[in-house]
């Protein structure tokens, strides 16, 4: 090996919930990896306190997934000795047992219930048309906490340096990776970049079809009265009260988070950050008002907070995700995974100590899972 540069059994790129995820896994198959990131843990697209957990998806391939990775969850819970999923519960309307098949075919509990029990099922809720489905093993995910445990997990595998590149060398001894303290290289990279990974992946000749968009996620305040109420997830397709929305608790801080669903919420950037002229983000809190005013009257419509996120999604749809593989390079690219990260940490994991894509990410990445 030349001198001037370091070897590594497995590199990772990416100390998001993804990254960390797989570091994690190679960790307790006694792997040599090493975790490269710039900014500290979870400052990407994983950021923020809270994410949803819910087992319903249109593609029962991923509802099979999510049963996974609440297993995941639960295992790492066991080990950190605190609750990484609320017991909340999900509460979907505008959902039909169509929309439930992969619940049904995976064995996952759940059921439809009467409008009329809409405030013991959510409390803040105002009287719905029809029926509600319920998905009592879902919850709140507590995102930060879940980051922290991992990070402390993995420790000193992580270090703190920007990759600049990713490139396979002629030579044929491995992949190369460049950062500005050193030239590396690896059995296998694992590219978990978030918003960085379509441009890693091109060194690689991987082409994601990646588009990046800015989403405004505000957050509301229990109204006295509500409190003690259920207060669970929360995905409202019908458009009944204005707007399609999706809705998680803060914890048990009393705060209520809620987004836009549908086509025209996120504002797209390109590769350089530039907004479309005269995007703004304020219009989509309004719209969040309003449906709060209306659907949500537990909650005080002047938001608390203000959440601008990046979000970063295939073609394939709002939920899809898709992994790529090459010779020593394995990179995963989508939306909505961090309710799946213990599994595909796990599966990602796989793909660098063996350099062949499993089966469960192999049809994922012949089809981009769709997972509604
Ligand atoms: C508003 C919003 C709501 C969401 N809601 C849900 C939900 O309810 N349920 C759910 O399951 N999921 C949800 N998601 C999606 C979920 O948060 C993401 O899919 C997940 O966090 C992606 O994790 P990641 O590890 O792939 O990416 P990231 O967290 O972005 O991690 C990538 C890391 O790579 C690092 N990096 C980038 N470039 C380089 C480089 N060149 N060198 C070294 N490091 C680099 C970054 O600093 C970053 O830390 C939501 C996302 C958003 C934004």
């Amino acid at each position: 090996m030349a001198e001037h540069r370091r070897q590594l059994d497995i590199a990772v790129i990416g100390a998001g919930i993804l990254g960390l995820a797989t570091t994690e896994a190679l960790v307790r198959l006694g792997v040599d990896v090493t975790c490269f990131d710039g900014r500290p843990p979870g400052r990407g697209l994983s950021g923020g306190l809270t994410r949803t957990f819910r087992h319903r998806h249109d593609s029962e391939q991923v509802v099979g997934l999510a049963v996974a990775g609440k297993e995941g969850f639960d295992r790492w819970a066991k080990r950190l000795g605190r609750r990484l999923i609320g017991d909340e519960g999900v509460v979907y309307a505008g959902m039909t047992p169509d929309h439930a098949a992969g619940m049904r075919a995976h064995g996952v509990e759940h059921r439809f219930a009467d409008p009329a029990e809409h405030r013991s099922l959510f409390g803040p809720l105002a009287p719905v048309s029809g029926p509600l489905l319920v998905d009592p093993d879902g919850g709140a995910i507590r995102a930060k906490r879940t980051i922290d445990a991992l990070a402390g997990w993995v420790g000193d595998r992580i270090v703190q340096a920007d990759i600049h590149s990713v490139t396979v060398p002629p030579d044929g001894d491995g992949v190369e990776i460049q950062t500005t303290e050193s030239i590396y290289r690896a059995r296998h990279v694992v590219i978990c970049a978030g918003t960085a990974a379509p441009r890693l992946g091109a060194g690689v000749g991987f082409d994601m079809p990646v588009r990046s968009a800015l989403h405004a996620r505000p957050h509301f305040r229990l109204r006295d009265g509500y409190r003690g109420e259920p207060l669970p997830c929360w995905v409202d397709i019908t458009g009944e009260f204005g707007e399609k929305v999706y809705g998680s608790p803060i914890g048990s801080t009393g705060r209520y988070v809620l987004g836009l669903i549908g086509p025209d919420v996120d504002v797209p950037f390109d590769a350089a950050g530039a907004l479309p002229p005269g995007s703004t983000m304020d219009e989509h809190v309004r719209r969040l008002q309003s449906y709060v005013r209306r659907a949500l009257p537990g909650l005080d419509s002047e938001p608390v907070g203000i959440r601008v996120c990046v979000m970063t999604k295939l073609p394939a749809g709002s939920d899809a995700f898709r992994v790529w593989h090459t010779g020593g390079v394995t990179a995963i690219a989508g939306h909505n995974l961090f309710k799946l990260a213990p599994v595909l940490g796990e599966l990602l994991a796989e793909s660098a100590v063996d350099d062949v894509l499993p089966a469960r990410l192999r049809l994922a990445g012949a089809t981009a899972l769709r997972a509604a």
